[in-house]
């Protein structure tokens, strides 16, 4: 059934060549019990895996059953032992984790076996371990291990039983009941066993090799056989879905401490891809505010700025000219509008975005929630569906009154309540743009607040200049009515800046110096107030009364007249939109015939470019840290895993094909890295909830779209999946001994 001819076995080590055994020829028939003899190194075992198919050979010819095999590949051998071989080994090779049940139930689920309780049982019964049928094997005694291990060698109904040294960790009375089993089996198999203590199994042997120096040294028939049995080798088939799910479920969980350790790797690889991922989210949205920061915020490439050469005031005449010019579609007036942006604030004060606003002429779109604006309080909004603002209760935006402010919180256009009546999706839009749009009243009534943001006011306070910053509410001009023409209300705390602490009636000037002209007021201080006075000089907002700020209240209050002949100027500059862009062009030198200096946005946009490389740049820096993320990982899972060579090397001495040792190790480290990802979604979650406060969470939570998860979801599971390929390939670098003992 099985013949050797002239086969030898060398192992190359480092420059040396070891030789196995040499130049044996055997043949090996059906009913034989073969007991292999020898002292230690003189080849027995590596003749046994040969004959397994567990190792490879180099010279001559092994035939199994009249087949040459030294064509064999590692699948040819793969089928081979599953087809024919049960192996019982001095270690036992059981799988410590698993049950007696769980390791000889493997078997036949590597086999695709379909009844497999009740075979199991019957063979649980036929070593006599009933009792120990749900206990750990690493419980048993040396004696009941073998016994597992013979009673999986059989649960397959193999051939060929190949025994090495399977009583050599045994007492004497296991030992005897080992072997008598195996005699036992032999009627209809060939069993092969080596031994050291010949005496054991000499009333059982059919025939006895004695091995010396990798030579077979005597080859002696001890008894005849007496039954004739037929070669049948065992079916093909192979593990069924469900049980590589149910069995890589159990080798997921079944070590506890190389459980925890895999998901502490994993949740590091989570943390830290979510971590530099948000961080890049984050850059990324903040370089595009920083890029549009660049004066103009309305980045249309249809659009040209212009103002007149002369630097006069645009008239109503010019405007008319502008719109009868070919390709011109529409032109915004006062156009520092459009590049303007306010704070929307609800009555509440719980909400406060930023929002660009837009003539409503212009809106093009159609609205979503609401309806389109009918009075002059009335605004509607554009902006992204997934804006990240006001992500909740959108039906209540439209419930509740809204102001436009300042950047420091103070009302504009004349402390107008508005109402936002409509919103419209437009997911061209940034996640954090949004446009309000407003009807003309309105526009030109934050005209006067969008003027004094692009000028430079600075104040000259006994012959010191202070800039005010459009941050801060010091020395911020602010219009009352209730003060007198000329004058001006000023903070008590400022008294420090005049002659000998006293303000009272001394003068000082507002230049307010633009683009477009500049100009100076002179204003006598006839008060001063402070937290106390104040409500009974000037009118404060109902909103404010409750927690103004005093000691941080730097206003200084100005007759609303002299406030409005500071801001509220002539227009000075346009924009025109122009309907082909690809002409957008040929229309500004058109336009700049007519005596008027032409800005075309789009050549702006170069700049715009450039932070389009650093983006790239820092792609490449994520993916870089991704990379060596996935390596480091790789490198500690490689360590964990190495634990787990035992497991798929008795997988593969078993029948496991390659695939489904693969199969095994991916479902492993997949499971894993769900659980981990999962784990981190509820602290997101639960941060969310305000259960706790990490700011990574928090990040995380405002930056990511669905698209974000699923993207970093497939990293984390693509990294388990390569990493597990690769292991497997490592794995299955080597013949299935080689790689066994590597780790022994
Ligand atoms: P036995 O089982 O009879 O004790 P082995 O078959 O294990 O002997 O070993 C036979 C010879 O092959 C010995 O000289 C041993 O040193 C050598 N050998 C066995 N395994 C390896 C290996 N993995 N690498 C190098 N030499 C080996
Ligand atoms: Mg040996």
């Amino acid at each position: 059934m099985i013949k050797l001819k002239n086969v030898s076995k060398y192992y190359y080590g480092k420059g040396v060549v070891a030789t196995g055994f040499s130049k044996v020829n055997l043949e090996l028939n059906l009913g034989e019990f073969v007991a292999i003899t020898g002292e230690s190194g003189s080849g027995k075992s590596t003749l046994l895996n040969v004959i397994s198919g567990l190792d490879t050979y180099e010279d001559g010819e092994m035939y199994i059953n009249g087949e040459e095999t030294s064509h064999y590949i590692e699948k040819d051998f793969e089928e081979y032992r599953r087809k024919n071989i049960g192996n019982i080994y001095q270690s036992f090779n059981l799988i410590n984790s698993y049950t007696v049940y769980q390791n000889i139930a493997l078997v036949l689920m590597l086999n695709g076996e379909k009844d497999i309780k009740n075979r199991v049982i019957e063979l649980i019964k036929k070593v006599d371990l009933y009792k120990f049928r749900n206990t750990k094997v690493s419980r048993l005694s040396g004696g009941q291990k073998q016994r597992v291990a013979i009673a999986r060698a059989l649960a397959k109904d193999v051939p060929i039983i190949i025994a090495d040294e399977p009583t050599g960790n045994l007492d004497k009375r296991s030992a005897l009941s080992v072997m008598k089993l195996l005699s036992e089996l032999s009627h209809d198999k060939l069993v092969i066993v080596v031994t050291h203590n010949y005496d054991q199994v000499a009333p059982y042997v059919t025939r006895k090799i004695t091995m010396h120096d990798g030579k077979i040294l005597e080859d002696v028939k001890v008894k005849d056989i007496d039954n004739k049995a037929t070669y049948k080798p065992s079916k093909l088939n192979t593990l069924s879905i469900f049980n590589r799910f149910r069995l890589g479920f159990r080798n997921t969980f079944n070590i506890i401490p190389k459980f925890v350790l895999l998901l502490l790797v994993f949740s590091f690889i989570v943390g830290a891809l979510m971590s530099e991922y948000s961080s890049f989210r984050k850059e990324e949205t903040q370089s595009k505010e920083e890029a549009s920061n660049v004066v103009f915020k309305n980045k249309s490439v249809n659009r040209i700025v212009l103002k007149k050469k002369d630097k006069s005031v645009i008239t109503d005449n010019d405007l008319e000219v502008l719109r009868k010019l070919d390709n011109v579609d529409y032109v915004v007036d006062n156009d520092l509008l459009l590049d303007t942006e306010l704070g929307l604030r609800d009555e509440d004060d719980n909400y406060w975005v930023r929002t660009f606003i837009m003539p409503y002429i212009n809106f093009k779109n159609t609205v979503d929630v609401g309806r389109l604006p009918e009075n002059d309080n009335e605004i509607l909004l554009e902006m992204n569906e997934d804006c990240y603002y006001f992500s909740y209760e959108r039906d209540k935006m439209l419930e509740k009154e809204w102001f436009f402010v300042n950047d420091y919180n103070e009302t504009a256009a004349n402390n107008k309540k508005l109402k936002i009546v409509g919103i419209s999706y437009n997911n061209h839009l940034n996640y954090d743009d949004i446009y309000s749009y407003v009807g003309d009243t309105l526009q030109k009534e934050l005209k006067v607040e969008i003027h004094k943001q692009f000028s430079d006011v600075v104040i000259n306070f006994y012959g010191k200049n202070h800039k005010v910053d459009r941050y801060s509410t010091a020395f911020q001009l602010t219009p009352s009515d209730r003060v007198p023409v000329g004058q001006a209300y000023i903070p008590e705390r400022y008294s420090y800046l005049c002659y000998k602490n006293d303000c009272l009636w001394s003068t000082f000037d507002v230049t307010n110096n633009n683009l477009y002209y500049k100009d100076t007021k002179t204003f006598t201080i006839s008060r001063t107030y402070n937290k106390k006075n104040i409500t009974s000089m000037v009118d404060i907002p109902d909103y404010k009364k409750d927690n103004f700020e005093f000691q941080y209240d730097g206003k200084i209050y100005i007759n609303t007249q002299d406030f409005l002949s500071l801001f509220d100027k002539e227009n000075y500059q346009a924009s025109v939109f122009v309907k082909d862009k690809e002409l957008v062009h040929d229309t500004a030198l058109n336009i700049n015939k007519l005596g008027y200096e032409t800005l075309e946005i789009k050549d702006t946009l170069v700049e715009l470019g450039f932070a389009q490389y650093i983006r790239i740049i820092k792609l490449i820096i994520t993916i870089a840290l991704v990379v060596t993320l996935f390596f480091i990982s790789y490198f500690i899972i490689k360590i964990i895993l190495k634990s787990r060579n035992t497991y798929y090397s008795i997988i593969r001495m078993l029948g496991g094909t390659k695939n489904i040792t693969t199969e095994l190790l991916v479902i492993e480290l997949m499971l894993v890295a769900n659980i981990a990802y999962f784990i981190f979604m509820i602290f997101v979650y639960i941060n969310h909830m305000g259960m706790i406060n990490v700011k990574l969470f928090t990040d995380i939570y405002e930056v990511f779209k669905v698209n974000d998860y699923i993207i970093l979801y497939l990293i984390v599971v693509g990294m388990a999946f390569v990493s597990s390929m690769r292991y497997s390939r490592k794995l299955f670098k080597d013949s299935v001994m080689k790689s066994f003992k590597e780790e022994v």
